[in-house]
């Protein structure tokens, strides 16, 4: 029988293999590869039926020795304490990567909102932060929203600290909306951080971008925000792929000449899918979902799922691919990944590419613990600027060791990390 995929494994053995070339001391290994501290707790909730049902709750505080930990509470069925100890330590090494004082952190609940009212996911958020109030807040661990919660959940959860500790405290969550106490730019961040890291690797590779062609995994908050930024840079985007939720399938619309971002816009919905027939009445060509990566183009953006380009599929990427920019978390197979490599494809992986996102959560967090807030360009500015030297500082290792761009990104994230916590002390 095969072994089930355990992702806190995964994230170990990528640990294991970059303190290796670290040559991290062994007090530094042990303490990184596993979390600093962790939660697991009952959330008793009164159901709008009357009974009680009790869910569980989990907090993984992976390191804080930068700063206060950071990352989201997910809702889902199928959580586990090893997938939140694997996405805290991801985190950990996201925020190093940029370089914002923040450590790593992720939460999570067992339960699936489609099954629950609203008044029940209120309660399981106000039982969550009762039960954590004196283990996170603004100067110890910041959550956000994931998988299934929204800016609605951290609003809830804001209410029942605040009215913990008595006092207005907008900077223990982000994700907030505009106007209550969320920052300008947070929607668009992540797609155009990808895009501001984009646009420096083809400097690097001397690709101007009037003529770059792109073609894109996912229409959703990522990518459409990528395609956006792209093309006011002067690039274009060749083919865009999403989900069907009738047919139950993807699909890959294409126009030659480029996709008009405003039009397909207009015919998509909130999940990010475009719809099909109004697609073709406008001209694009709708093709097989796994038609994106086999696009002939300079550039592939996956922003949609992890696990997309495999060893199966790997071998379809034309050879005038240049650059591959992860969107998504983790959209690489181990197997793909090496093919990629060995192909000489700039990679700029997912931990730096879409890092954009944290950023602006940590911009946010500032803004919140200042109750002082910053205009949209103020935002996007100092975004552009963290993301190109997070981007230089990775890819001038990546050339000095001669690494590939995700081994350098995963170097420079743990030496931070480690060098905190000898600087602290601790080792
Ligand atoms: P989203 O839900 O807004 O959009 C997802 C898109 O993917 C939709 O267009 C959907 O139709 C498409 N999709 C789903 N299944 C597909 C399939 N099989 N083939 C092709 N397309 C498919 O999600 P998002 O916020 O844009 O996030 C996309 C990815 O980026 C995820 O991996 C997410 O973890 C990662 N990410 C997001 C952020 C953020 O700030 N939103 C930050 C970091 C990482």
């Amino acid at each position: 029988m095969t072994k089930p995929f355990n992702s806190f494994e995964m994230a170990q053995a990528q640990f294991d293999s970059v303190a290796k070339l670290l040559d991290l001391e062994e007090p530094a290994r042990e303490l990184l590869r596993q979390p600093m501290r962790e939660y697991i707790f009952a959330i008793p909730v009164r159901l709008d039926d009357g009974r009680v049902q009790i869910f569980r709750g989990f907090r993984v505080q992976h390191n804080d020795a930068k700063g206060p930990c950071k990352g989201g509470i997910r809702f889902h069925p199928l959580e586990t304490l090893d997938t939140v100890r694997a996405l805290a330590m991801w985190m950990t090494w996201k925020c190093a990567v940029v370089d914002i004082p923040l450590g790593g952190g992720k939460g999570g609940v067992i339960c699936d909102p489609h099954n629950l009212s609203a008044r029940e996911q209120e309660s399981i958020c106000r039982g969550f932060v009762r039960r954590m109030a004196y283990e996170m807040g603004p100067h110890r661990d910041v959550p956000a929203p994931d998988v299934m919660t929204s800016s609605q959940h951290m609003l809830w959860m804001l209410d029942e600290f605040e009215a913990i500790h008595g006092s207005k405290q907008p900077g223990f969550i982000t994700g907030k909306p505009v106007g209550v106490g969320g920052s300008q730019g947070r929607t668009e961040a992540t797609g155009f951080g990808v895009v501001f890291t984009l646009r420096e690797a083809m400097k690097e590779l001397g690709i101007r971008p009037q003529d770059a062609v792109a073609s894109v995994q996912g229409f959703g908050n990522v990518a459409q925000y990528a395609i956006r930024l792209l093309d006011q840079i002067g690039g274009r985007t060749q083919a865009v792929s999403c989900w069907n939720q009738a047919d139950q399938v993807s699909y890959t619309y294409r126009k030659a000449d480029g996709i008009d971002l405003d039009e397909l816009l207009g015919i998509t919905d909130r999940f990010g899918e475009i719809h099909r027939d109004k697609a073709r009445e406008l001209g694009y060509e709708a093709l097989p979902g796994e038609a994106w990566l086999e696009e002939d183009v300079d550039i592939l953006i996956p922003a949609a799922l992890e696990n997309q380009i495999t060893g199966d599929n790997v071998g379809t990427i034309k050879s005038r691919v240049k650059i591959i920019a992860e969107g998504a978390n983790g959209p690489t197979s181990t197997e793909a990944d090496e093919v990629i490599q060995s192909r000489g494809i700039f990679l700029i992986p997912d931990l730096l590419a879409n890092a954009g996102g944290v950023t602006c959560s940590y911009f946010e967090q500032v803004q919140s613990n200042m109750n002082y807030y910053w205009d949209k360009e103020e935002v996007l500015g100092k975004l552009d600027m963290k993301m190109t030297s997070a981007f230089h500082a990775v890819s001038r290792l990546a050339k000095e060791r001669n690494l590939y761009m995700r081994k350098a990104a995963y170097v420079i994230a743990v030496d931070r990390v480690a060098q905190a916590c000898r600087d602290r002390g601790w080792l």
